[in-house]
């Protein structure tokens, strides 16, 4: 019996990311499935509400909209502050690191330096981005109770947390 993509079954899927100028932002290796638990947050909203009620062998592909995917990117979440901040720590633009802000602690990275201020940017790198998934199911079942326990996929049976 093939099962269709619903709470909580184990998905297995072969997948290509590519923003709308067709650059490729990630891919699953040949031979290793993306496996999860469907329904659980661990993919973007847009790529879960695409994949739900499909079943093993389905093909697809799936324009999704920056708000499904890693959201808006937000003016405010860039800022310049002086470069005195960092002490004698090396600044060069694409460094990235944590950071206390007002939203909480944040991954932010340096988008600009001049030598007096460094900016930075809170939003998610792919913020703002349009993702075109081209998506092959390769694998649908129940999990086990131990999955569903331990809220991630027992690949063949092994269950090795290392
Ligand atoms: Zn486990």
């Amino acid at each position: 019996m093939s099962q269709t993509i619903s709470q909580d079954k184990v998905v297995g899927i072969h997948y290509t990311v590519k923003t709308a100028e067709g650059q490729v932002l990630d891919q699953s290796k040949e031979g290793q499935p993306l496996q999860f638990i469907f329904g659980r947050g661990m993919l973007i909203k847009g790529l879960e509400n695409a994949l739900d009620g499909k079943a093993t062998g389905d093909k697809f592909e799936a324009e999704i909209q920056p708000a499904d995917a890693y959201g808006e990117r937000h003016e405010g979440l860039i800022q310049t502050v002086p470069r005195s901040l960092f002490g004698d720590n090396e600044v060069a633009v694409g460094m990235q690191f944590r950071a206390s802000t007002d939203a909480g602690e944040q991954s932010v990275m340096i988008v600009d330096v001049s030598d007096d201020e460094v900016t930075v940017d809170g939003n998610h790198p792919l913020a703002g981005t349009a993702l075109n998934f081209d998506v092959e199911v390769v694998e649908v079942r129940d999990a086990d109770p131990s999955e569903l326990d331990h809220g991630h996929v027992h690949a063949d049976g092994n269950h090795n947390h290392g």
